[in-house]
């Protein structure tokens, strides 16, 4: 019978997304092992997290500093905004440094299955600011699965008025992709979005 110091440590750990109970428990001996070396770095860097992040009021992103990096860089492209489910949708774009503009993060994307509707995500905050003007283009950057189209079509048709433009990232063949291995989503995709070749 485990302590109840573990047994709460691994039920905290088992609310982690990918982790379940069983592996929770084993991260929790394993840590307890470690005492000195891996628990101790684990406990210093949660602090320093709970101590230093914070979410940006404007985008949603989460940094060391609200407004965060990315809204207070007076080199961004203010006029554009990509829209994106979660944070680390923004950092992988962000880390391909092809996006010069800012981010908006939805904090999730719409789901019926889950329960998730418009108002439990940033909806209406990314309305305000494209409604504040200023903003010339809204990309839309959400996953390319049948939630994240769901979200994507809500958001343009809540966009519908307002003097910006509205672009979708094109879902295609990955560079290096051969045709055999994609699945059929991937590869309706690409024809869809065909294109002339110039
Ligand atoms: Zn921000």
């Amino acid at each position: 019978m485990a302590s109840q110091e573990i047994e709460t440590l691994a039920s905290a750990l088992a609310r982690l997304p990918g982790l379940g109970p069983r592996s929770a428990r084993r991260a929790v001996l394993w840590l307890v092992k470690r005492r000195e070396t891996a628990l101790r770095q684990l406990v210093a860097a949660l602090a320093e997290v709970q101590a230093r992040l914070v979410e940006c009021d404007t985008c949603g992103n989460v940094d060391t500093q609200n407004p965060c990096g990315i809204c207070a860089d007076p080199r961004r492209d203010q006029r554009s905004l990509c829209v994106v489910e979660e944070v680390a949708d923004l950092w992988a774009l962000d880390r391909a440094k092809l996006f010069t503009g800012r981010y908006h993060v939805l904090g999730g994307r719409l789901s019926a299955l889950d329960g998730v509707r418009p108002e439990d995500l940033s909806i209406g905050s990314l309305i305000d600011r494209a409604s504040q003007g200023g903003i010339d283009e809204v990309v839309l950057a959400m996953n390319a699965t049948l939630e994240g189209q769901t979200t994507a079509h809500y958001i343009a048709e809540r966009l519908e008025g307002l003097p910006v433009r509205i672009t979708q990232l094109a879902h295609g063949l990955p560079v290096g992709g051969e045709l055999d291995y994609l699945d059929e989503g991937t590869l309706a995709q690409a024809l869809r979005a065909r294109r002339p070749v110039s």
